[in-house]
């Protein structure tokens, strides 16, 4: 029975398979340790090949000793390439240099061993007689003297493998148990192998040739290894894989909401501006001249009242309901948005075609729907709208541009009155645009020496002058002079008109340092804005330029108007108790126009109220007005003193005379005028 040689060639074919198996798999993993192993494989092949042809009885000694050559110098490769495996199988780093010098010294002990004829180990060679295997099979033995040769080859020999150990216990501290379970085994073979060597070389033993065999137990365990972690790691990849394509899924569909979001309000539902903006540009697109378009800018009127009064969530509801109204109204609309706040967009075809309306029928509608409440959170409110109109022409403005119109025609409309509609017109952009140059040059305006103060003269029964008030104008140089009216809400809007502010006390104080001696009881008014007087510094603003004046606090009256003191009464009323006890005079500008009522005065201490000129400008000369009337009985039960602005006639001043008010503002009296005019006027009457 044939056992032994038929199990070395079967050992060849596996080391070939594995070989080949994992070259080609290093062809897919560009990692070395696969090729250098695939290669170390083959060798090995060819090793165990050399070893069994060498097993095979009645061979001439010339071929014997060819084979044996050969069979070292294949050896004297695999220790080299062995190393350079065994380096990146446990992870060496700086082999390189290494694996040349055991290269080198490998090819040296090869290039020797070809040039000797019984090869490197022996100095001669003879054919023992067969050996007979338990079974019956006969094998083919040798031996012959070790060469001196054989030494260093010996020693290079243990040198790897005393290495490899190293190696293998480095691989059990990196807790790689399955790559150092196998190197362990593969060493632990060879040293029996080598042990087994020695005791036979001792005994003198007869016994089959074991060389191959660790090779083999290498190649069989490391290709497992190799093979299992290939699979684990294909298995991790198509884990991370597929993990990829759910998170690239999940990506997917962020971008998909974010995109819708991109064009839809995230409040109403509704498209917003950039959807809208996409809508007019493609009418505008559309070549068919016929076709008519107009966009409607409705704003929800007092929205931001229901949002502060009853908080964001309302302002929510509020909106989803006045969305659902205007999409019920505006049915044949091609795009219902909402832009921000309380301000929705309605763009619609005009003409006479099925699925067009008009823009001012559709604005009435949208008007009188609004009389039924709008139902939110628990609230009912009747609220109103403004609507600006443009009309969609082609070729016209761009889509930004029609938008900014139809904000400006709003705009227009809210300033007439609330709940009105303003249609475009050419001098809304004009009026907006010089807005926007006299913001710009309202920077520049007070250092260039563009603003200043009149001043109107009040005088009381008698004429004598009691006090004046100081109205800035700005002499602009191209516009020529801008009066208050226009120029100081610009400055609230634009937050200027702290420093303007400040610019009229000075400019004031200053002056009330020039009041001759004799006219210290003639106070003068400077104008306070609401938006002054919140500020939290402003009494300090005040203090500081009165003591930088060295004005008598008496002497100046601080105009408020009513608004500024009832939307935070409580701190506003702190502030008027401190200008009050630092001796400055606060009066109520513009009274009855407000919400204030006399009784809320009470608990302020102001010192005067100025009835509004629209008031003085309505009143009947022939018979007593009641209203002023009554604000004059009020004025004096809480001691008051009472201005009457305004007074234009004779007629009026008597008028108001007989209804108890005892000091005059006006035309009638005087325009405001410059100071030297003034002082002139304060020596007339105090002479
Ligand atoms: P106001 O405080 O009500 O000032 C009175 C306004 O009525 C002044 O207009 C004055 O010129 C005008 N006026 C006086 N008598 C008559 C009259 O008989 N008939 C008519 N039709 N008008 C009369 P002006 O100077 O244009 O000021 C307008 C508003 O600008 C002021 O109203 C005031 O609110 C504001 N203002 C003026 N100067 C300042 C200022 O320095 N600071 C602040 N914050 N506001 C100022
Ligand atoms: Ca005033
Ligand atoms: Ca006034």
């Amino acid at each position: 029975m044939v056992l032994w040689l038929p199990a070395q060639w079967l050992a060849v074919g596996i080391c070939l398979f594995a070989g080949a198996h994992v070259l080609q798999t290093s062809a897919v993993r560009h990692e070395p340790v696969y090729a250098v192993f695939g290669s170390l494989s083959l060798f090995v092949a060819l090793y165990i090949a050399l070893t069994a042809m060498l097993q095979m009885p009645a061979q001439p000694l010339e071929t014997v000793a060819w084979i044996e050559r050969t069979r070292l110098a294949v050896a004297c490769v695999i220790y080299p390439v062995a190393f350079v495996f065994i380096a990146l199988f446990t992870h060496m780093r700086d082999w390189r240099k290494w694996g040349y010098a055991v290269a080198a010294w490998f090819l040296t002990l090869l290039v020797v061993n070809l040039n000797q004829r019984w090869g490197l180990l022996r100095d001669s060679m003879r054919i023992d007689p067969v050996l007979r295997l338990p079974w019956g099979e006969q094998v083919a033995q040798f031996s012959g003297t070790v060469s001196d040769l054989a030494w260093p080859f010996f020693a290079s020999a243990l040198a790897v493998l005393a290495w490899s150990l190293w190696r293998c216990l480095a691989l059990w501290k990196m807790r790689e148990q399955a790559r150092a379970g196998a190197l362990s085994t593969y060493l632990a073979v060879q040293l029996l192998v080598v042990a087994y060597g020695q005791v036979a070389t001792v005994k003198s033993w007869r016994g089959p040739d074991f060389t191959a065999l660790p090779f083999l137990v290498l190649v069989v365990l490391v290709s497992h290894v190799l093979t299992k972690e290939w699979r684990q790691r294909s298995e991790d990849l198509a884990a991370s894989l597929d993990a990829l394509a759910v998170e690239s899924s999940i990506r997917e569909e962020a971008q998909d909401s974010l995109r819708k979001m991109a064009y839809r309000d995230a409040v109403t539902g509704l498209p917003n501006r950039n959807r809208l903006l996409e809508q007019i540009a493609a009418i505008q697109g559309q070549h068919d001249q016929r076709r008519k378009a107009a966009l409607l800018l409705v704003g929800l009127d007092g929205f931001h009242s229901v949002n502060d009064a009853l908080g964001h969530e309302a302002g929510d509801q509020l909106l989803r309901s006045f969305s659902d109204r205007l999409v019920e109204q505006c049915q044949h609309a091609m795009c219902v948005a909402r832009l921000e706040g309380g301000d929705f967009a309605v763009l619609i075809g005009e003409g006479p075609s099925s699925d067009a309306c008009d823009a001012d029928v559709l604005a009435r509608c949208l008007a009188e729907s609004m009389s039924r409440p709008l139902r939110f959170d628990a609230h009912a409110l009747a609220l109103g709208v403004s609507i600006g109109i443009v009309h969609v022409s082609q070729p016209g403005p761009d889509a930004p541009l029609l938008l900014q119109q139809a904000a400006l025609a709003l705009r227009s409309a809210r300033n007439r009155s609330r709940g009105s509609k303003s249609i475009f017109e050419p001098r809304m952009q004009t009026e907006a645009s010089r807005q926007i140059a006299l913001i710009r040059a309202l920077h520049e305006a007070m250092h260039a020496g563009q603003l200043g103060l009149l001043y109107q003269p009040q005088i009381d029964n008698q004429g004598h002058l009691i006090g004046a008030e100081a109205l800035m104008r700005w002499h602009h140089p191209e516009f020529g002079v801008i009066a208050p009216d226009e120029f100081i809400p610009l400055a609230e809007r634009s937050g200027l008109i702290h420093v303007l502010g400040r610019y009229a006390l000075e400019q004031s104080c200053a002056a009330l340092r020039s009041w001759p001696v004799d006219s210290r009881r003639v106070r003068l008014s400077v104008n306070v804005s609401a938006w002054q007087l919140r500020r939290a510094d402003f009494t300090d603003m005040v203090t500081d330029v009165i003591n930088a004046y060295s004005v008598t606090p008496g002497m100046l009256m601080l105009e408020l108007t009513e608004s500024a003191l009832i939307d935070d009464a409580t701190t506003m009323g702190n502030k008027v108790r401190l200008l009050r006890s630092l001796g400055i005079g606060v009066s109520i500008d513009d009274f009855g126009t407000g919400y204030a009522s006399l009784a809320s005065l009470k608990s302020l201490p102001v010192e005067e109220v100025k009835i509004d000129r629209s008031f003085v400008q309505d009143m009947s000369v022939s018979e007593p007005d009641r209203f002023i009337g009554a604000i004059i009985e009020l004025a004096r039960a809480l001691n008051l003193h009472v201005v009457a602005e305004g007074v234009e006639t004779d007629a009026q001043r008597e008028a108001l005379a007989r209804i108890g008010c005892n000091a005059f503002q006006g035309h009638g009296i005087a325009r405001p005028m410059e100071m030297n005019q003034l002082l002139a006027i304060a020596g007339g009457s105090a002479g």
